[in-house]
């Protein structure tokens, strides 16, 4: 059964931000890593805090890396992509996703 539009255009703005969020974490790692790996060991005179940071951060790409794949679809409540990165409709109902 459809949701009302106006439901799923909250959907889609969610779901926009978890893929805008996965994409800053991919593209952010290289200042942030040059930042862990440069300027953090200089400071405090150790790299245990920039392994940790580092671990923190793959954790939490990791997480929204599983939030935009599993993300359900709006029609049908089910996972939209599953494990398909490259997938443009729903496999269960069709809806097509919207970018
Ligand atoms: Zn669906």
């Amino acid at each position: 059964m459809p949701l009302a539009p106006e439901r799923e255009i909250s959907s889609w703005g969610e779901y926009r931000r978890v893929k805008l969020r996965l994409l800053v974490l991919l593209f952010g790692w290289l200042p942030f890593g040059l930042i862990l790996g440069t300027v953090l060991p200089a400071v405090l005179g150790s790299y245990t805090p920039s392994y940790v940071l580092a671990i923190g951060y793959a954790l939490v790409w990791a997480y929204t890396l599983f939030q935009y794949l599993l993300y359900p679809c709006p029609v049908c409540g089910r996972s939209y992509r599953g494990w398909n990165l490259y997938r443009r409709s729903c496999p269960r109902c069709g809806t097509v996703i919207n970018r």
